[in-house]
């Protein structure tokens, strides 16, 4: 192990690119001192996705456990919309999460994070009935991967900014059990929730509305924006506007130490180094 995993317990990555496939994310991830990821399963603006090698992801299983990695976040496609009004869109959604999901039987007990999606204009509710419909159709019992909603920051139509939101699709699929939230800092910073001063309030909140046994990742992303800008633009973590302060206070929390936490931060890979190096000395420093 390296130097980072031995002083910290915390499973920290970020997004990195599958173009060289399963195991190559496993040592670029190594390589900056990661110990998780994410990944998108296709292209994020769709389309489909390569073959599954089992060989290499069997190797990158291997690398994860000789490394005492924690579970990867893998990413479905930002076109996937499945409360979409137009039926072709959220066909493509479900036939996406369907493929998606059966390759991901090849790397067993990881997270499949999406976006639930816009409404556009149907409204709330009828967005979420058609979300738990689809996912109903889409998720067989005995999937080894649960998948994960994420907090969105409420641009335009977008269902999932209020935990009431995502605890109504909890509760509205037959799936519940096989699903759970993926927190984004910028989503609900930018969707009106502060975790910058409030960060007790805020997971007060989610265990009152939603649970806190339902929180199973995070993505880790400071704000271009205010609180409550509904706007969606990350920022490198200390840049804007939650702060490192804020971030050191998230990631020494005992009730979310434990998850792995994810950088979708503007960063080339040095860039993700650095900052995963950041959070683990934030993790062993005590608040002044
Ligand atoms: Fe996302
Ligand atoms: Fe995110
Ligand atoms: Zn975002």
């Amino acid at each position: 192990m390296t130097e980072g995993t031995r002083d910290s317990q915390l499973a920290l990555g970020c997004h990195l690119s599958v173009a060289q496939g399963f195991a190559s994310m496993g040592q670029t991830a190594l390589s900056i001192g990661a110990t998780t990821f994410a990944f998108f399963t296709r292209n994020p603006r769709g389309g489909n996705a390569k073959p599954a090698d089992e060989k290499d992801m069997a190797a990158l299983r291997s690398l994860m456990q000789e490394n005492g990695f924690g579970k990867l976040v893998a990413h479905a496609p930002y076109t996937m919309n499945l409360c979409s009004a137009k039926p072709d869109v959220v066909d493509f959604g479900r036939r996406a999460m369907a493929e998606d999901l059966r390759r991901l039987e090849l790397l067993p007990n990881n997270y499949y994070n999406f976006h639930p999606g816009s409404h556009v204009g149907q409204g709330a509710q009828a967005g979420v009935a058609l979300i738990c419909q689809a996912l109903d159709e889409v998720l067989a019992p005995g999937f080894a991967t649960t998948v994960l909603l994420e907090t969105m920051a409420g641009k335009g139509s977008e269902v999932g900014r209020t935990f009431e939101e995502l605890q109504q699709i909890l509760e509205g699929c037959a799936c519940g059990d096989q699903l759970g939230v993926c927190l984004d800092t910028c989503h609900v910073w930018d969707g009106g929730y502060d975790v910058r001063d409030d960060l007790d309030g805020v997971l007060a909140e989610f265990d009152r509305v939603i649970g806190l046994d339902r929180l199973k990742a995070l993505h880790l992303n400071d704000s271009k924006n205010p609180l409550g800008a509904h706007k969606d633009r990350h920022e490198k973590i200390g840049e804007g506007h939650i702060g490192l302060e804020a971030f050191g206070r998230i990631v020494r929390d005992p009730r979310l130490a434990s998850l792995p936490m994810i950088l979708e931060t503007p960063n080339e890979l040095d860039g993700y180094r650095q900052e995963i190096a950041l959070l683990r000395e934030a993790a062993r420093t005590k608040e002044a």
